[in-house]
């Protein structure tokens, strides 16, 4: 069983604080640690209130302590200063002689790179901290397993314009372009995203247009990448402007990580831009209950203030929340961020990930520990993304026991046997072999 990892980066004394930064974390702290119940009672909504964890004011203190509040919280000064080699990393970590090697290495398909803010919630001396082992690379990474592939979706083989997956009739992924705030070392995409090749650039993207406006069954378009909240406004209302024209196209939704990763980018301007192109969907992508931070509420509340409904993506991980309670906890904290579980996904097989790879019995048991333990709307629906370019092939533990007559013999979350009368006899609905064999 994994402990429900607490964030504790156990951070060295916060040398040099300036008094200045001193007073501003003390006015902040008086504001952070009030009990919610007491801001609920003054009448303050607690998300506009609370604005950082002890954990994240003490790493600024050690590592930023000249960043002004109004640097911390721009989303261009958080992205300008990732931490993304070795010298920067073991100032703030200390790094297992596995974690030093694979940076040293380096040959990794894919770039190393942390928001301050997302390093913030990092344990400094814990390599097994479930955030930790998400964003540090180990040499598992150069390990290549039997099944593993650099695209193990067949995304490549079904894109008729750079950048854009067509893979099944209705709908299609648009990569906006390949770069992300923080680089995920389990990432599905590992062998595009980080490489500069896929950019927001308007010629590429008046191909996709073009493409679009010339394939009518095209109803749906996931705005992905790489992570499309990272392009400038006037960017992303040029892309959503262009989309919207398109009579066909009735649904759009954008696959973000920001609100984990880098929640200052959630900014009003940001969701001015984005409430003007309605029906717009949003998928976020959360791991672990530690990412459900103030400031991650807080960005997940504006964009439900602005109309868009958020569906969270969970990447089923070992040794970060292979777990019932963990994430039962993470599905807990999600819904109080205004966030519905949507997917749990299997780890894909990409090259390397075999240290993240859990079993599906593995996830079939944290679906068995959700449903009628906690609120339906916390549960997942548990998916495994074919290899080959299969689609999702939704898994659930198996409920239905057998049939006896014209019952139907079914198993609830406590174990116990129950009996629906199924009208089979009426409309004939069972299809042949749909059900185990009769238990009589
Ligand atoms: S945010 Fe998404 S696209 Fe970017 S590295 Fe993580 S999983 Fe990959």
């Amino acid at each position: 069983m994994l402990p429900v990892a607490k964030t504790n980066p156990s951070l060295p004394a916060a040398e040099g604080t300036s008094p200045g930064a001193a007073a501003r974390d003390e006015a902040s702290r008086e504001v952070t640690v009030r009990p919610v119940a007491r801001l609920v009672r003054d009448g303050i909504p607690a998300v506009r209130r609370a604005r950082s964890t002890p954990e994240t004011r003490a790493f600024r203190r050690a590592f930023f302590k000249d960043a002004t509040d109004k640097e911390w919280n721009d989303w261009r000064w958080q992205t300008r200063h990732r931490i993304k080699n070795l010298a920067q990393l073991e100032k703030m970590l200390v790094l297992t002689e596995d974690e030093r090697e694979a940076l040293i290495q380096g040959a990794s398909m894919l770039p190393v790179g942390i928001t301050p803010y997302y390093m913030s919630l990092l344990a400094r001396e814990d390599a097994n901290q479930p955030l930790r082992r998400t964003v540090i690379p180990v040499k598992n990474e150069f390990t290549r397993t039997i099944g593993e592939a650099d695209d193990p979706l067949g995304e490549d083989g079904h894109s008729p314009v750079p950048g854009l997956v067509h893979r099944y009739p209705d709908r299609v992924l648009l990569l906006a372009l390949d770069f992300c705030s923080t680089y995920c070392r389990y990432c599905t995409r590992s062998r595009v995203v980080g490489h500069g090749e896929i950019n927001p650039k308007e010629e590429r993207l008046q191909k996709i247009f073009e493409y679009l406006r010339n394939t009518p069954q095209v109803r749906d378009v996931l705005i992905s990448g790489g992570d499309p909240l990272a392009i400038a406004e006037d960017k992303l209302d040029y892309i959503l402007k262009n989309l919207r024209a398109i009579p066909h196209i009735e649904f759009v939704r954008i696959g973000t990580k920001m609100p984990a990763v880098l929640p200052q980018r959630i900014t009003p301007q940001l969701t001015r831009v984005l409430r003007k192109y309605h029906p717009l969907w949003m998928s976020v992508h959360f791991l672990h209950p530690d990412e459900c931070t103030p400031e991650s509420n807080q960005a997940c509340s504006r964009l439900a203030d602005a109309g868009i409904p958020l569906g969270a993506q969970t990447v089923l991980l070992k040794g970060v929340n292979d777990d019932v309670a963990v994430m039962k906890e993470l599905m807990h904290k999600l819904l109080l961020q205004r966030v519905r579980p949507y997917y749990l996904y299997q780890c894909d097989p990409i090259s390397g990930s075999s240290h993240f790879r859990t079993s599906v019995a593995k996830g079939l048991e944290i679906i068995e520990g959700l449903r009628g333990h906690t609120t339906g709307y916390a549960v997942p629906t548990y998916v495994i993304d074919a290899p080959g370019g299969g689609g999702k092939i939704p898994l659930q533990p198996n409920y239905l026991v057998g049939r006896d007559g014209n019952d139907v013999v079914l198993r609830n979350f406590e174990g116990k046997e129950y009996r629906y009368p199924d009208p089979v006899g009426v409309d004939n609905l069972a299809p042949a072999g749909s059900l185990n064999p009769p238990l009589l």
